[in-house]
């Protein structure tokens, strides 16, 4: 444990941008339904970073249009985590609702082509009407179906960095993917800057932000009587993170976000990650351990003058990467990022 990196402070001057899924969810050609929008944006960020030039890109610039291709066909696998809290996975990041007399709430929208097959298990969980969504932060697998979920009633609630960001063009430097502003529906009715408390069906919902942690507008929801945690996307549960320095993330913010989430754990506690399967505190723990050695071992390389390229060919991650190493980011592109968020 080195617990001086709970206290860093981070820079959070952005040179890169990550991404948001799993490759085993992408369709293996990209030429289904194309998106029912939206004008190519013109790039807000500085100096984009030429194609292959950047060992923090691995560019994909039609991921929002695989993903849409992807979802519209998905399967939405439903687990059961308490009497009133299930787990709704599809093709965008992790979904859950709670039920309730007070109706349903719902933590993250997933991909606008498969909100129908979202609604769908919605409605299998019980007659309750939808009545509240939580964003965990602004990326678009989390986000896309906003605009669906509140013309279906849905009140849409995020820390303050969501809307935002949603309400203008974005450019994520990891897959050199630009996404437009939201519609007007899409965006937030309600915001907050750093906590959030909610009493809805007969629980205590703590809405907790995690400054400049996967983004900088990262909250992790804590249904506080019923001890079920959804971290948004602190946690990629099993792999490397995404880190999107560029909407303001940083590796430091995200351990901090996961020492505030395994604070309020117990060994009873279920976790439930932005990626992957459903965790517990062990398993966040273990994570929150992998993060903090490559952090020190590239904060190291750095400190020695290496450059990034140097950083990358002395294989930090070497021994970590059968574990961690499977997820959307490879090994390299993961210790790049870290590099450049500290
Ligand atoms: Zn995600
Ligand atoms: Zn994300």
């Amino acid at each position: 444990m080195k617990t001086r990196r709970d206290f860093l402070l981070q820079s959070g001057m952005a040179t890169a941008a990550m991404l948001l899924l799993t490759r085993e969810n992408l369709p293996a050609q990209q030429q289904g339904p194309q998106p029912p929008q939206q004008p190519t944006a013109p790039s807000p960020a500085p100096s984009p970073a030429q194609p292959g030039s950047n060992p923090a890109v691995q560019p994909n610039p039609t991921l929002p249009d695989q993903l849409r291709t992807a979802a519209a066909s998905e399967t939405i696998k439903t687990t059961k985590l308490t009497d009133t809290i299930f787990l709704l996975q599809g093709v965008g990041g992790n979904v859950v609702c709670q039920i309730g007399p007070d109706g349903k709430l719902v933590v993250d929208s997933g991909i606008s082509t498969g909100t129908n097959h979202l609604q769908d298990a919605l409605s299998a969980l019980g007659p309750q009407p939808l009545h509240l969504l939580v964003n965990t932060h602004w990326h678009f697998d989390h986000t896309d179906g906003n605009a669906a979920l509140h013309l279906a009633g849905a009140f849409i609630v995020a820390q303050e960095n969501t809307r935002i960001r949603l309400a203008a063009p974005q450019y994520m430097e990891v897959y050199d993917v630009h996404f437009p502003a939201a519609p007007d529906a899409a965006l937030p009715q309600e915001t907050f800057s750093d906590n959030n408390t909610l009493w809805i069906n007969n629980d205590q919902e703590n809405l907790v932000h995690a400054p400049s942690a996967h983004t900088d507008s990262d909250l992790f929801v804590h249904f506080v009587r019923r001890n079920v945690i959804h971290t948004g996307d602190l946690w990629f549960n099993g792999m490397y993170p995404l880190i999107d320095l560029s909407s303001g993330g940083s590796v430091n913010g995200m351990i901090r976000g996961v020492d505030q989430v395994i604070g309020l754990a117990d060994e009873r506690t279920k976790i439930v990650p932005g990626h992957g399967p459903l965790g517990n505190k062990a398993a966040l723990q273990a994570y929150r351990e992998m993060l903090v050695t490559v952090a020190d071992r590239v904060e190291k390389l750095k400190a020695q003058g290496n450059t990034v390229e140097q950083a990358i060919a002395a294989k930090p991650t070497a021994d970590l990467d059968a574990t961690w190493g499977k997820g959307p980011l490879k090994p390299g592109t993961f210790v790049a990022i870290v590099y450049n968020s500290l």
